[in-house]
């Protein structure tokens, strides 16, 4: 029998994850023909009746994992008939085989292949080997479904694969050996159970040591073929192995060992050998199935490894450069989707009905300006004069403005504002917390009132001396007290308000708009994309300006926002100073403390930021609680300390928020509700503590609610026991204070994907993109442009199955900005 034939193809068709496409045509009727010449060699009757029930099945209509398994126990009988063959061969006799039995060569049964398997977004528990316990585990790290585990990618690999003899090992460095375990046993150091042994090669025996693994020792048996990795140390003068990585050989794929080997996230429960044993075993089962939706000329040219391929190498990879490959296709296809997508957005935006255009009254505009205390840095009139260029065109204006914390983006927008009301609608500005929407009310209101006579007071105010008739703002919250609410509805309703500003309660049913031309959103990363549509599907077809002081790296802004036309203040007013910015250590809290008191002492006045939990808002309120509590018992008792935090009533928020403009407190204590745009000059110090918790730019914006005035100020940061990259986070925020080069520092460690939160703001997942991928980000984005200008809506048949991967990838995500 040709065994070696079958063999080959079972191989193959396991690389390809038992899709049933190892041969043309299906396995099905590769394997009849073979079998029907086999079984004439066969002559054993208990090697018989294994074959034929081997052959009876049906390949096709089996699952992944019937077929995974059917393999096995075909390549097994491959084995067993082969060594049984060889002696039987001996004997120049081989037993004529009787005809009847070829007759009973069994006809596979056709079996209707269902047309789909077990689907990409099945729950895991239908994977071999996840119960639902661990299900469970698994869906903790965000992994629900089959899809879900395969694009489940390692944060790295350790590198295993210098393979080396025992003779050569040196100090230090990641190394494999594969060697014979001559003798094992159990052994006590320090009290800890554990195992040791020693294993040999042909050049040398070494000595290894397994802490708090006693079980080791009756596994490794004498003369077990083991492979090892990890780093050997110097102990008495000798070589050890300390708690390598293990591997029995039984010429297995090696999962373990030399090789490349992965390094899963883990949550309890979840051990490293357990996960990397079982995902290796799910990839080459289930990866087979994932379809390739990349068109095949394109992924040629471009070069571009096989979908199924790059997955598995992103898990298990041959080596780096093929890990590299694997790496460079799945981030591309990532940025590829996403500009693909958010340019499908722009045309549906661009084709739906005409906006409308309104009439720049530059007096207006020049009467504002002159009003203010100060002049527009160049960069603010340069952002003021293309964004009046869009509000006099029939397109809706469509606008990204970014710009630094404190770069003054809020008089820009009110300028904007001021135009829209002039031409007879009304503006809306949408803040992400209350306690900013309170802050621009208030802000907007004196940049207004340093001209129009001001009238009324609480929620609504009114201006006169910009327009022929009063301008009327008002701001709507969540918990204004319900009557002046349905006022304030009514009024806006009718056209009475000019300027709503608020949070996203303006969103929400029961506010209609009676003209809503101009819709302001600010911070708008914090957003999530049905609140900004909804705010959008308030008007009609109203000017959209997005706002945030995220600074983002050009290319990045153009994909992510590839339907935003971008605008960018990058200038500070003149006068600001550093924020002189230290990371101390523990034992440095007193001094910290002391300085504190000194600076209220010089009437300055202190932020204090709680500890990061990630909990739920209550549970952060209540930990704020208890901070506020320690403070001003046992820390600062002499001082007037002030407690902000999410779950206080907007009343609450307002009085505290006033105290402390006001001076009434030397001290806010305060969770991160704090963390945009809150503003009081006479701050000097904001001391953050956990800082090794937070990104580069949530820092980078807690520092900016200092050195608002004209005193210098002082950002200290807390860190009790910092892993290694929040060091590094906190070093570059002690030294850098350009919050572009943070952004850029920020994207670098933690990616776009965390960086955004794009699963929160509805863009789809990034998760191997990486900022530094200029060349792959340009080349998706050329790529996606091109398709789009031949075949805009994926109607070819070669961009079927893209289509459908597009649609996939972007449900949910209605509608982006
Ligand atoms: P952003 O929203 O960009 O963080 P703001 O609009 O809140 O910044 O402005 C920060 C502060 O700077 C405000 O107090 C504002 O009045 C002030 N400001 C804005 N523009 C200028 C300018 N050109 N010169 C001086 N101060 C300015
Ligand atoms: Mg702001």
């Amino acid at each position: 029998m040709n065994a070696d034939s079958l063999r080959k193809i079972l191989d193959l068709e396991r690389q390809k994850g038992y899709a049933d496409t190892a041969v043309f045509g299906g396995l099905d009727k590769f394997l009849h023909n073979w079998s029907a010449r086999a079984v004439e060699s066969v002559s054993n009757p208990r090697l018989l009746a294994r074959f034929h029930k081997l052959f009876k099945a049906g390949y096709a209509a089996m699952t992944p994992e019937q077929r995974h398994d059917w393999v096995q126990d075909v390549l097994g009988f491959l084995d067993d008939i082969e060594s049984k063959d060889s002696v039987a061969q001996k004997p120049a006799v081989i037993p004529p085989v009787p005809p009847a039995r070829k007759r009973s060569v069994p006809k596979v049964k056709k079996v209707p292949a269902p047309p789909v398997g077990p689907r990409l977004d099945s729950p895991v528990t239908i994977v071999k080997g996840i119960s639902t316990s661990l299900s469970g585990k698994f869906g903790k790290l965000g992994v629900k479904t089959v899809r879900d585990l395969l694009y489940f990618f390692p944060h790295r690999h350790i590198d295993y694969s210098k393979m080396k003899l025992i003779s050569q090992l040196v100090e230090g460095e990641e190394q494999t050996i594969v060697a014979n375990v001559w003798q094992a046993q159990e052994t006590r150091p320090g009290g800890r159970r554990s195992a040791e042994a020693i294993v040999g090669d042909e050049t040398g025996n070494i000595r290894v040591v397994w802490f708090n693994q006693p079980y080791l020792a009756k596994k490794l048996t004498t003369n077990t073929r083991i492979m090892l990795s990890g780093r050997v140390s110097l102990f008495r003068g000798l070589h050890v192995f300390q708690s390598p990585e293990w591997e029995i050989v039984e010429g297995q794929d090696l999962i373990h060992t030399a090789r490349l080997v992965p390094v899963y996230p883990l949550t309890q429960g979840l051990r490293p050998r357990q996960v990397r044993k079982l995902m290796k075993e799910f990839i080459d089962l289930w990866v087979g199935r994932v379809p390739e939706f990349l068109p095949p000329e394109m992924r040629k040219r471009l070069n571009l490894l096989e979908l199924p391929a790059a997955i598995s190498q992103a898990h298990y990879p041959e080596d780096e450069v093929t890990k590299d490959k694997a790496r460079v296709r799945l981030a591309f296809d990532e940025l590829f989707l996403l500009q693909l997508g958010v340019m499908s957005k722009k045309r549906d935006w661009q084709e739906s009905r005409p906006g409308s255009p309104f009439d720049i009254k530059k007096p207006v505009v020049d009467k504002f300006l002159d009003s203010l205390p100060f002049t527009l840095t160049s960069a603010q009139d340069k952002v003021l004069k293309e964004i009046l260029a869009d509000l006099g065109q029939t397109k809706p204006m469509s606008r990204l403005l970014q710009g630094e914390v404190g770069s003054g983006k809020t008089v820009v927008a009110t300028a904007a504002l001021l135009v829209a009301a002039a031409n007879g609608y009304q503006g809306a500005f949408m803040a992400p917390t209350e306690i900013l929407a309170e802050q621009h009310f208030a802000t907007i209101c004196q940049l207004l009132s340093k001209l129009g006579q001001e009238e009324g007071e609480g929620y609504l105010k009114s201006y006169s001396g910009f327009l022929e008739r009063p301008l009327k703002v008002a701001l709507l919250i969540g918990d204004i007290k319900q009557a002046g609410k349905k006022q304030i509805q009514k009024q806006i309703f009718e056209g009475d308000i000019d300027i709503l500003i608020g949070t996203h309660a303006l969103v929400q049913k029961g506010v209609g708009f009676h003209k809503l031309g101009l819709a302001v959103v600010d911070e708008q990363h914090r957003f999530g994309v049905e609140q900004r549509s909804a705010l959008r599907e308030k008007g009609f077809n109203p000017h959209m300006l997005v706002m945030t002081a995220t600074p983002i790296p050009r290319t990045l802004a153009l994909t992510l926002y590839g339907d935003l036309d971008l605008s960018v203040i990058d200038e500070l007013p003149p006068g600001r100073q550093t924020v002189k910015t230290k990371w101390l250590k523990p034992n440095q809290r007193e001094s910290a403390y002391a300085f504190v008191r000194k600076q209220v002492k010089e009437s300055r006045q202190v932020f204090i930021l709680c500890p990061l939990i990630e909990e739920s808002e209550a549970i952060i309120a209540q930990a704020a609680v208890v901070e506020y509590e320690r403070l001003s018992q046992e820390v600062f008792p002499d001082l007037k300390l002030g407690l902000l935090h999410g779950r206080l009533s907007s009343a609450d928020k307002d009085a505290v928020m006033g105290e402390f403009r006001g001076g009434g407190l030397d001290i806010l204590v305060s969770t991160p509700v704090i963390e945009v745009g809150i503003d009081i000059p006479n701050a000097t110090v904001m001391l953050i503590e956990s800082a090794d918790r937070f990104g580069l730019s949530q820092l980078h914006q807690f520092r900016g609610r200092v050195g608002r005035g004209e005193e210098q100020s002082y950002c200290m940061l807390l860190a009790e026991n910092p892993s290694e990259v929040a060091r590094e986070r906190l070093d570059i925020i002690e030294n850098v204070q350009d919050g572009f080069k943070l952004a850029e520092e920020d994207l670098k460690m933690r990616g776009p994907g965390e960086f955004f939160g794009t699963r929160q703001s509805g863009l789809p997942d990034l998760r191997m993109a990486k900022i530094s991928d200029v060349a792959i980000l340009e080349l998706a984005r050329n790529e996606a442009i091109n398709l789009f200008e031949v075949d805009p809506g994926l109607e070819r048949v070669e961009h079927k199955l893209l289509g459908h991967e597009m649609a996939r990838v972007w449900a949910g995500a209605a509608e982006w900005s």
